[in-house]
């Protein structure tokens, strides 16, 4: 990771190296903290943030979720961003706000600890490769579920939560593949370890629904929104392992992976093992949406 100059920590824009936790802190003990991460792309007309609003506000929900209690509103953190942006000079950056609890508990209530607020950015590339944005990346279903509605709450980006995404990410790794694929605890294919999951199967695309345990993604939602506005047909369903294997396109879609083609899964070639027409039409699509390309969606971007 390279070093930005500034992160903004509690209302301020200090150096990178002055934002610091105590060791005692809740959120370093028990993960009870809440983030978002999202994208500023370089555009012609200047630096602009992808869906910034959206992304605070499910921050906001997702504190609520955990009982947080946050200090500053989406649209404060919105304008926090930009100024982080603004001194650190990034043209482009991912973007990571965070929510959580300080020094001042070491029990399990972290009520009598302070709740900090910090947003950092940093400079980040194509998250699963420049090769998995442009062939396709391998994966495997994880012998991991993703967390569930009964111990977690899967809707929420809340920070304990994530070690079950380690736990894949690392298995999935260490058997050689790029990504894995987690299953809910029904068996039903729910989500990769930090982004939604998008098939195409009979001419129609297809993505789990939010009960498949999802988080409900801001890049999801805005490839359906512009596969619809071309005419597709995209359905939010459940999808089987057996329909994964079948399908004929594969992707996935984050803040961090974007669209990316899935070329394998547990050794089986998707499709003919290339990235198909309809994923290469998604990935398009994002890139001009992102570039402000195009007219009907240049509510998304938030220029700093
Ligand atoms: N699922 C999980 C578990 C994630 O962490 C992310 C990344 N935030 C996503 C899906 C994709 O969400 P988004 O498109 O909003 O980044």
């Amino acid at each position: 990771m390279e070093p930005a100059s500034h992160i903004w920590s509690d209302g301020e824009l200090v150096g990178w190296d002055d934002g610091a936790v105590h060791f005692l802190s809740h959120a370093l003990q028990y993960g009870s903290a809440v983030f978002e991460g999202i994208r500023a792309y370089e555009t012609p007309e200047g630096t602009a943030v992808f869906r910034l609003h959206e992304h605070m506000v499910r921050l906001e929900d997702s504190a609520k979720a955990y009982a947080i209690p946050m200090r500053w509103s989406a649209d404060q953190l919105d304008e926090a961003s930009l100024e982080l942006l603004r001194a650190t000079g990034l043209k482009s950056a991912y973007i990571r706000p965070q929510v959580f609890y300080g020094l001042g508990a070491i029990g399990l209530d972290p009520g009598p600890a302070p709740v900090h607020t910090m947003i950092g950015a940093i400079s980040l590339g194509a998250y699963l490769g420049d090769d998995g944005i442009s062939n396709g990346v391998r994966t495997m279903i994880s012998t991991w579920r993703r967390i569930s509605d009964e111990t977690l709450i899967p809707t929420a980006k809340g920070s304990g939560g994530y070690l079950n995404s380690v736990l894949a990410k690392q298995e999935a790794l260490a058997a050689g593949f790029d990504e894995a694929i987690m299953l809910n605890e029904r068996g039903g294919v729910s989500e990769g370890t930090g982004m939604n999951l998008f098939v195409v199967a009979d001419g129609e695309v297809r993505t789990p629904p939010v009960s498949a345990g999802i988080l409900e993604g801001i890049t999801r939602n805005s490839v359906i929104e512009l596969l619809r506005s071309e005419g597709d047909t995209v359905c939010e369903v459940d999808i089987t392992r057996g329909g994964l294997y079948a399908a004929d396109e594969v992707f996935l879609t984050g803040t961090a992976a974007e669209v990316t083609p899935v070329r394998e899964i547990d050794r089986r070639p998707v499709g003919d093992g290339k990235p198909g027409p309809v994923t290469r039409k998604a990935q398009e699509l994002f890139a001009a949406a992102a570039a402000g390309k195009l007219d009907d969606f240049r509510h998304w971007l938030h220029f700093a």
